[in-house]
């Protein structure tokens, strides 16, 4: 065969064209083993519940005629371990579409301190417990997509009323630029050891724990995901025993909409 003879220049660039395609080889090594990591953690996740359905099912293929005593614990098994699967489902579910869309579009200037009211009176009702708002009488501005910043709440407050038994409570404040509003609980708390890592997805402090009180371990992992969607930042104080502060901080805007 014949060899072409090649400028340095050519060879510069074909130097530089190589390693741009083994960088863009690498990310997207990268992005298919983070993509490969979800689905077997999430498949896990799914196999606790669906392995005690079927084995309450088998049962009751046995039993479930004869043994009503059997029948009864078998059908709430059942149905407890469907909740929680269609709980984990939609979770991934969330965390897919959180980690694949672009919120920018959605933005709408809103006042936090409603927005906040709305969606602790409903909790409240489905919690049973207070959620008390201190807002010091400001009701400032911010611009978000409105269900990401509904979520994040919700994630928020979520953990509160599972690692806690006590009223929590949620306070507004401004800056000359920012608003800072703070979800704290009164509860088990997080050790120190724990807190960078409780950002990472399936992350939990304590596996049996979590798993008592429901969670997917996923619901930080939104929140920061969002809240990069939202120019928002998180920071978390947390004491054991004492209880956990989780703060998100967002631009604050005028009224009119513009920014200040
Ligand atoms: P989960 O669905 O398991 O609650 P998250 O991603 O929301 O998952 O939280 C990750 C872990 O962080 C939880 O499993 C829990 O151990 C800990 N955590 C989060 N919020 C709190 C809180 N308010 N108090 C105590 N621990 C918390």
């Amino acid at each position: 065969y014949k060899t072409i003879p090649v400028s340095k220049s050519d060879t510069l660039e074909l130097k530089m064209l190589t390693d741009s395609y083994n960088d863009m080889m690498l990310t997207l090594k990268a992005h298919d083993d983070n993509q490969q990591a979800f689905i077997m953690n999430a498949s896990h996740e799914l196999k606790t519940p669906l392995t005690v359905i079927s084995s309450y099912a088998r049962m009751l293929e046995r039993f479930g005629k004869t043994r009503e005593d059997l029948l009864d614990e078998g059908i709430t098994a059942i149905s407890e371990e469907t909740t929680r699967m269609k709980y984990l489902t939609e979770q991934f579910l969330s965390f897919t579409k959180v980690t694949h869309s672009d919120t920018n579009a959605e933005k709408e200037h809103i006042p936090a301190v409603k927005l906040i009211e709305s969606i602790a009176s409903r909790l409240e009702k489905v919690f049973k417990r207070n959620i008390n708002i201190d807002s010091g009488g400001t009701n400032p501005y911010v611009y978000v997509h409105p269900p990401a910043f509904e979520q994040l709440l919700r994630i928020f407050l979520d953990n509160a009323y599972k690692y806690s038994t006590d009223d929590i409570d949620v306070s507004v404040d401004e800056t000359e630029k920012s608003v800072i509003v703070a979800v704290t609980d009164y509860g088990i708390g997080i050790p120190k050891e724990d807190l960078n890592g409780i950002f990472t997805r399936f992350y939990r402090v304590d596996k049996a724990r979590t798993r008592k009180t429901g969670g997917s371990g996923l619901g930080l992992s939104i929140a920061k995901q969002l809240a990069e969607n939202n120019d928002m930042d998180i920071s978390v104080k947390s004491i054991v025993n004492e209880g956990t502060t989780f703060t998100l901080t967002m631009k604050k805007e005028a009224d009119n909409g513009e920014a200040e």
